[in-house]
C-alpha cells in the first residue's frame, strides 16, 4: 500500500472510555445495588444506558469503531477471571448461586469469604483485582459478556470492536492461589488458557466482530527470554485459528521494546502502540524491524492517562512518519481513556483561558478525530482546529501560570548543598536524643486519627455555608483537644494532632499551593465503585503562606511532649495528581519540594521538634522499566531531601511509607536521609524490619505492630510479640513503636483499645531489656 492509501484509510478510534457517567451514575447504582435499593434489572439498565451514551458520544465526535467490553461494574481484570472461569474455590458457591452478587463477592469479600487482592494496574492509580491460579485452574469459556456488549453495540448500528485483556498480560498479573506455593509460575497456564480464548474468539466472529482487541500492557515491561517466548507462542497459536476476527494486538504505558519485534513477527492482522513521550523509542524500535507490512498501526499519539491538550501539528508529523511503515495507520490515545475524567467542559471555577489547555475524554476523543481527519484528507481539512490548537498551546507555554519568574529562579539557584542536612545522620541523632529526651522504643502514631461522621459533616456544613470559617476552626480545634489529650493519657511519646483539618493527604496541600488546580467533576475510578478526583499540577508551584503551622504549633500549645508536624511528601504529592508534561517531573518535584520546605522550615521556626514526611507513593511510581528507575529515584530522593534539609541537626525528620516489600528501594529509602521511617510491617510479622537489616539500614525505624486496614484490635501481648520480632533484626536504639499507617479509617472504640495496647506492649519489651 502507499503511504497516500494508507493515509486515506486513516480511521479514529479509542480502547476504552470511563464508566461512571456524567453523575456517576454507575456508582451510585451498584452502591445502590449492594445496599438493596436498587434491583439487578436496574443496575442492568442503568449500565446498558451508559454504555449506550458512551457509544453515542464517540461514534457522534467522529470515532469509526467504538470499543467493547472495556465497560465494567467493578474491574475488568476480574471480567477476563469471569470470562476464562478462573472463579476461586472459595468464591465458586456464591457464583453459582447468583452471578452477579457472585462476581461482587469475588470484588470486595462477603462476611465469610476474602475478596481477592487487589493491586495497581501497572503504574496508573486504578487497581484491578489479581487472578488466583494454581495447577489446579480449570479455565473455561464464557463469553457471556463480551458478546452480550458487542451485540448490543452493532444492534446500534456502530462499528464496534471488542477489547479484551491479552492472555500473556492476563497470566503476568495473576498470582498463585492460596495454598498454592509461592514458585507457582501462572505462566505455565498459558497452553491451558489459550483454547479458552480461541473459544471467546469464534464467539466474538459469530457475534459479527470483525476486528477484536488484545490488550497486552504487561509486555512494556522488562520481560524474560522464557515470557517472550511465551507471548510469541500465544500470538502464534491465535493468530492460526482460522474461526476468528482480525487480531489487534495492544500496547500501552511505555514502549515495547524487545517484544517489538515479537509482536511484528506474530500472524495478527494489527499492532496498538504506544508514541506518547514515554513511548518515543517505539518510533525507532518500528523502523528498525522495517515497519508492520500487511497490518494495521493503531497509533496511539494522543495522552490517554494525562489531562493536557495534544500537540497536534506534532502528533501529525509523528503520524506522518508512521504511514510508511504499515499498510493503515489508525489514530488513538496511547491507553484506554478510563485513567482521565470524562469531559473538561463541565468545570465552571476553572479560568476560561487555563480550561482550554486542558483535555478530559471528551476533548481527547474530538482530538483524535482531527487528527485521523488531517491524515486522511490533509492539514487542510482541519486548519481552523490548528490554529486553535496552536493558540492555545501558545497560551499555556507563555502564562505566567506556567512560568513564574521566582519560583523559576529558587529553583534554578538550588545547590547540592541546600539537598543535604548540615550533619551527618550519626552526629544527628545524638543532638536528637538529648534534644527530645523520648524513651527507649518511643511510641508514636502515623499522624490522622478516626475521621468522624462530626468531621465530615463539619467540612460539608462549611461549603454549604451552613457554618462559617470560625464555626468550623472551632471545631477543628476541639477534636485537636480531645486527640491530644487522649494521647497524653494512653501514653503515646510523639503526639501527632490528628489531621482532622485534612480531606485528603494530597488535595488539602494542593488547594494551599499556588500553581495547582482543583476539579469539581475530573472524577476518575481508583477502583471498583470509588472515584478520586486528582489535583492538577498545571503551573509553576509556590507556597503563598504558611498550611499546617498554625494547627500544629495549636497542638503544641496543649501539651509538654513533642507534637509532630504532619506533610505530605513531593514524589506523593506528583503520584496522586495529574502532573505538567511541559517539563520534566524532576522539575516539578522540585518546585513542589521547595513550597513544602518553607513548611518544614516554619514547623520548625514555631517550635516543632519533629515533623514528618509522608512518602507512600515512593515505590509505587517506579518506572515500569529498570532502565528508567535510576534516573527516577535520582530526582525522587533530592526532592525529599530538598523538603527536609532546611531544617537544624536536633529537629528529627521522619517519613512514613506503607507497602510490605521494598528490598529493591532500601537503598532509595536511606538516600532520603531522613532520621526516622515507619513502614506497614503488621502483616507481613515484620519482614522489612529484616529487608532494612539485611541492606544494613543505619537509621530508625518503626515498623508497624497494628495492622490499621481491619477494625481488629491487636491485644498488648501480640504487638510485644511483634516488637521481639522486630529486635531481631533492629536494634532497642533504633526501634520505634507505631501502627502501620494513619488511623482516619478508624473508628475511635478500636483506636483507643489498639493504641493502649501498643504503649503497654512497648513497656513490657522496655522492661525486658
Ligand atoms: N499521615 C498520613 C495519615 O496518617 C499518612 C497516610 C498514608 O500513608 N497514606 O493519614
Ligand atoms: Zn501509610
Amino acid at each position: 500500500m502507499t503511504t497516500e492509501t494508507a493515509a486515506a484509510a486513516a480511521r479514529a478510534t479509542v480502547y476504552g472510555y470511563p464508566r461512571q457517567g456524567r453523575s456517576r451514575e454507575l456508582k451510585k447504582a451498584i452502591e445502590g445495588y449492594w445496599k438493596g435499593r436498587v434491583t439487578a434489572d436496574a443496575l442492568r439498565a442503568t449500565a446498558a444506558e451508559l454504555r449506550r451514551t458512551n457509544w453515542q458520544d464517540l461514534a457522534g465526535a467522529g470515532i469509526t469503531e467504538v470499543p467493547t467490553g472495556d465497560f465494567s461494574y467493578y474491574d475488568h481484570v476480574l471480567d477476563t477471571s469471569v470470562m476464562v472461569g478462573a472463579i476461586p474455590e472459595r468464591h465458586r458457591a456464591a457464583v453459582d448461586a447468583d452471578a452477579l452478587d457472585g462476581y461482587f463477592a469475588m470484588a470486595r469479600g462477603t462476611s465469610d469469604v476474602a475478596p481477592l487482592e487487589m493491586t495497581k494496574w501497572f503504574d496508573t492509580n486504578y487497581h484491578y483485582l489479581v487472578p488466583e491460579l494454581g495447577p489446579d485452574t480449570v479455565f473455561t469459556a464464557d463469553s457471556a459478556k463480551q458478546v452480550a456488549e458487542l451485540e448490543e453495540a452493532l444492534a446500534a448500528g456502530l462499528a464496534a470492536r471488542p477489547v479484551l485483556v491479552g492472555p500473556v498480560t492476563y497470566l503476568l498479573l495473576a498470582k498463585p492461589a492460596p495454598g498454592v506455593a509461592a514458585g507457582f509460575d501462572p505462566l505455565t497456564l498459558l497452553d491451558r488458557l489459550l483454547p479458552v480464548y480461541a473459544e471467546v474468539l469464534a464467539d466474538l466472529r459469530a457475534a459479527g466482530a470483525e476486528w477484536v482487541q488484545l490488550d497486552e500492557p504487561a509486555l512494556v515491561q522488562d520481560r524474560t527470554p522464557a515470557e517472550l517466548n511465551a507471548a510469541a507462542r500465544a500470538y502464534r497459536d491465535l493468530g492460526g485459528l482460522t474461526d476468528r476476527p482480525k487480531l489487534l494486538v495492544a500496547s500501552y504505558f511505555d514502549r515495547l521494546g524487545d517484544a517489538l519485534p515479537v509482536l511484528a513477527k506474530a500472524p495478527v492482522e494489527g499492532l496498538a502502540l504506544d508514541f506518547t513521550e514515554a513511548a518515543a523509542a517505539n518510533l525507532d524500535a518500528l523502523a528498525a524491524v522495517g515497519g508492520l507490512p500487511g497490518k494495521r498501526l493503531v497509533a496511539g499519539v494522543v495522552n490517554g492517562r494525562n489531562i493536557w491538550i495534544n500537540d497536534l501539528a506534532q502528533s501529525l508529523a509523528t503520524l506522518g512518519t508512521l504511514l510508511g511503515l504499515a499498510d493503515r495507520v489508525d489514530v488513538a490515545a496511547s491507553s484506554s481513556l478510563l485513567h482521565v475524567p470524562l469531559d473538561a467542559s463541565l468545570e465552571r471555577d476553572i479560568d476560561p483561558q487555563i480550561l482550554r489547555w486542558l483535555a478530559f475524554a471528551r476533548q481527547k476523543t474530538a482530538e483524535i478525530v482531527t487528527l485521523a481527519k488531517g491524515l486522511a484528507q490533509g492539514t487542510d481539512a482541519i486548519t481552523a482546529e490548528l490554529a486553535a490548537n496552536k493558540a492555545d498551546l501558545a497560551s499555556r507555554a507563555g502564562s505566567p501560570i506556567t512560568h513564574d519568574p521566582a519560583v523559576r529562579a529558587r529553583a534554578a539557584a538550588v545547590t547540592d548543598a541546600d539537598a543535604r542536612r548540615s550533619q551527618p545522620y550519626a552526629e544527628r541523632t545524638a543532638a536528637q536524643r538529648a534534644h527530645l529526651g523520648l524513651p527507649l522504643l518511643p511510641t508514636t502514631t502515623i499522624g490522622s486519627f478516626p475521621q468522624t461522621t462530626e468531621l465530615r459533616t463539619a467540612r460539608a456544613d462549611l461549603r454549604a455555608g451552613r457554618i462559617g470559617t470560625e464555626g468550623y476552626e472551632e471545631r477543628i480545634r476541639n477534636e485537636i483537644r480531645e486527640v491530644i489529650s487522649f494521647q497524653e493519657k494512653a501514653g503515646l511519646d510523639v503526639l501527632v494532632h490528628g489531621e482532622p483539618e485534612r480531606n485528603d493527604m494530597v488535595q488539602y496541600f494542593a488547594e494551599q499551593l499556588s500553581g495547582y488546580l482543583a476539579t469539581q467533576h475530573g472524577w476518575v475510578q481508583s477502583y471498583g465503585t470509588r472515584y478520586v478526583r486528582p489535583p492538577v499540577l498545571a503551573g509553576d508551584i509556590s507556597r503563598p503562606e504558611p498550611m499546617t503551622v498554625r494547627w500544629t504549633t495549636y497542638a503544641q500549645s496543649l501539651s509538654d511532649r513533642p507534637v509532630k508536624g504532619m506533610l505530605t511528601g513531593p514524589v506523593t504529592m506528583l503520584a496522586w495528581s495529574f502532573v505538567r508534561d511541559d517539563q520534566p517531573l524532576g522539575d516539578t518535584a522540585r518546585q513542589v519540594a521547595l513550597a513544602l520546605r518553607d513548611e518544614v522550615d516554619d514547623l520548625e521556626a514555631n517550635g516543632t521538634s519533629v515533623i514528618q514526611v509522608d512518602e507512600p507513593a515512593l515505590r509505587e511510581t517506579l518506572p515500569l522499566r529498570a532502565a528508567d528507575r535510576p534516573g527516577y529515584l535520582a530526582w525522587a530522593t533530592e526532592a525529599f531531601r530538598l523538603t527536609t534539609s532546611g531544617v537544624r541537626p536536633d529537629t528529627q525528620i521522619h517519613t512514613h511509607m506503607c507497602y510490605a516489600e521494598f528490598g529493591d528501594i532500601v537503598q532509595a529509602i536511606d538516600d532520603l536521609d531522613a532520621d526516622v521511617i515507619s513502614l506497614e510491617a503488621a502483616r507481613s510479622h515484620m519482614q522489612v524490619a529484616h529487608e532494612l537489616a539485611e541492606h544494613g539500614y543505619p537509621r530508625e525505624a518503626g515498623p508497624g505492630v497494628y495492622d490499621i486496614h481491619s477494625p481488629r484490635v491487636p491485644d498488648a501481648e501480640e504487638a510485644a510479640a511483634l516488637l521481639r520480632t522486630g529486635l531481631e533484626a533492629i536494634p532497642a536504639e533504633r526501634l520505634w513503636v507505631n501502627p502501620d499507617c494513619g488511623l482516619k479509617t478508624r473508628g475511635w472504640p478500636e483506636t483507643r483499645a489498639s493504641l493502649e495496647n501498643l504503649v503497654a506492649a512497648a513497656r513490657t519489651v522496655r522492661g525486658e531489656r
